[in-house]
């Protein structure tokens, strides 16, 4: 089987959160057993790419206002915290450091938190701060996309 179930041959990247560490914006952690298993046995390499890019915890949140990470990559879209800062070289930054390990790491898949502005597939906020949600991913998510991994959320993956 080698789906979105995941497989114990495969190896992932996964946002650091998600394996319990205390990463978020608000120094806390997004535990999910199953990536906390795959972690455990080596399959998955833990990284946060908004720390990568520089950016401190605890530290303001930020979305993406004039489109989703592909148009950030592009330079259409700018990533900006709740304070006004422009915060998108950071976001860019990390997005790439993150890119350089899953390669280095063999990584074909991410397992990636939903809904952040940096790792969320599919769905992301909307730019306004009013906990509206919109079709896109995150800046992390699109560059790996964009690279060819299968991206998959916490709300998909179940560790074999
Ligand atoms: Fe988790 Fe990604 Fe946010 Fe880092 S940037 S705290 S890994 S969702």
């Amino acid at each position: 089987m080698d789906d979105k179930a995941g497989t114990a041959s495969k190896r992932y990247i996964v946002s650091s959160c998600l394996a319990g560490l205390a990463t978020r914006y608000d120094a806390a952690a997004a535990p999910c057993g199953s990536v906390e298993a795959a972690v455990e046995r080596g399959a998955a390499i833990p990284f946060c790419p908004e720390q990568g890019g520089g950016l401190k915890t605890p530290r303001t949140p930020a979305e993406i206002v004039g489109g989703d990470g592909h148009d950030v990559l592009k330079g259409n879209a700018r990533v900006i915290t709740g304070d006004g800062e422009d915060v998108t070289e950071e976001f860019v930054r990390g997005a790439k450091q993150m890119l350089i390990l899953a390669r280095l790491t063999h990584a074909s898949a991410a397992i990636l938190k939903s809904d952040s502005p940096s790792c969320g597939a599919g769905t992301i906020y909307d730019g306004t701060f009013s906990g509206n949600m919109v079709e896109g991913d995150g800046v992390a998510a699109a560059l790996l996309r964009e690279a060819g991994f299968e991206i998959i959320t916490e709300k998909e993956f179940k560790d074999d």
